[in-house]
């Protein structure tokens, strides 16, 4: 069958009134964006309350409907056949070549449903339900009606030209990004993060994220597989604008200065501090990690309070309560999963004690960190002005 648009079905709790058009719209534009690249020309438009993708000439069928799937907000995908309106006897045999096609297994049961927007159309939609009802049944004895639960609910819509669907071929649900602010994620080569800024982009949220890197410790290549993961987040998200940290020389004075067995956690304390730096500076809402209760000793009960103390913005986890085996399910249905596991050293692991702190107490901590006074703000400066920023699309 040879579909000409597709008919975009979005949830519509919570979107009345105003709250409507920035949903559309925002839809739209990640509609735009999903399909970019996809070989094809499209037009993305809302008619009478209604998001269409029409769909110009040859396209690719299987990769416009799979980058489809990864649009936020998208609830239903409905396959249309878009036919000329030739008047009502030509209809109908449009409508059984339709059903023909579409379903070889004739064994079921259906219920025609037409909607008219051109409402001088000569007949209304009941008269149509019927007289079309009738002819599937004609043409197609095997076939039965059910108004309340048909296997086949065939759509016909009635407009300047006329649409046929009767497939939906469900979204992945959420919002459209861009419809709840920003967020910076702190984004690690790991299984993790991926998911998280995953999560928290189908709820509507744009991401920014933050990359921190500690060569000559870690590798270009650990960077690349960062930059890479991006991108694949990106498909979902929208365009990410990185920030890629050089922690280095942050690490080696905590190590020179600080306990061991305390690195891991300062350590994290001052990955959160300058993430919320960059996420002020950007206007971001919160912060975004991957953190889910008791999976490592930076991430117990007591670490998670400890590192979340330095922030002055909200922190959002949307694994906490996730074991790892979840986690891994969603990494691999989103297509990171293969790039995460890819064994590339990572910077916390580089400077990791035998035995790190597992209960720690904030008061010794901030004591701790006062043997950094000296030097820290300096190296914390010139982390955040070195930066390097990379716009993942
Ligand atoms: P992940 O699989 O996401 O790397 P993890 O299980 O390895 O997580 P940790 O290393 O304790 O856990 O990191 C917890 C969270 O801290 C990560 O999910 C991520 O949000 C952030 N994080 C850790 N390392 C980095 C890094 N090098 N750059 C940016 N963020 C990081
Ligand atoms: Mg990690």
């Amino acid at each position: 069958m040879e579909f000409h648009s597709f008919l975009i079905k979005y949830g519509e709790i919570g979107i009345k009134g105003k709250n409507r058009y920035l949903f559309e719209d925002a839809l739209m534009r990640q509609i735009k964006f999903a399909l970019k690249e996809v070989d094809g020309k499209f037009f993305v438009h809302k008619c009478h309350g209604r998001v269409y993708v029409d769909c110009e000439g040859r396209y690719d069928y299987e990769e416009t409907v799979e980058r489809l799937k990864s649009v936020f907000g998208i609830v239903g995908i409905c396959p249309v056949v878009r036919i000329e309106d030739k008047g009502f006897e030509e209809l109908q045999k449009d409508v059984i070549h339709f059903i023909e096609e579409m379903y070889p297994d004739k064994k079921k049961t259906f219920k025609v449903e037409a909607r008219r927007a051109k409402k001088q159309y000569p007949m209304n939609s009941m008269e149509i339900n019927c007289e079309l009802g009738g002819a599937i049944l004609d043409a197609f004895p095997e076939m039965k009606v059910d108004v309340h639960h048909p296997d086949i609910r065939l759509n016909v819509e009635i407009r300047e030209e006329i649409y046929l669907y009767s497939e939906i071929i469900p979204g992945p649900g959420g919002m459209p990004v861009g419809t709840n602010g920003s967020a910076m994620l702190l984004l690690s080569g790991g299984i993790d993060s991926p998911v998280a800024g995953y999560m928290v982009a189908k709820r509507g949220v744009e991401l920014e994220a933050v990359y921190f890197h500690a060569p000559p410790y870690t590798s270009e290549r650990a960077k690349e597989k960062v930059v890479d993961l991006a991108g694949i987040v990106s498909k979902y998200a929208g365009p990410i604008k990185l920030h890629v940290v050089n922690f280095t020389d942050i690490q080696l004075y905590i190590y020179e200065q600080c306990p061991h067995e305390e690195l891991t956690i300062i350590m994290r304390r001052y990955m959160m501090k300058i993430a919320e730096y960059f996420a002020k500076k950007d206007g971001c809402l919160g912060l975004v990690t991957g953190e889910s209760i008791g999976q490592v000793a930076s991430q117990t009960m007591q670490s998670l309070a400890v590192t979340n103390a330095v922030c002055t913005m909200p922190v959002y986890r949307p694994l906490i309560g996730f074991d790892k085996k979840e986690i891994v399910e969603i990494s691999e249905k989103i297509d990171t999963y293969e790039t995460s596991i890819q064994p590339y050293e990572d910077c916390c692991t580089i400077f990791v004690a035998k035995h790190p702190v597992t209960k720690p107490n904030l008061e010794r901590i901030e004591k701790s960190e006062e043997n950094l006074n000296e030097k820290m703000a300096s190296l914390f400066r010139e982390a955040v002005e070195t930066a390097e920023i990379i716009l993942v699309k």
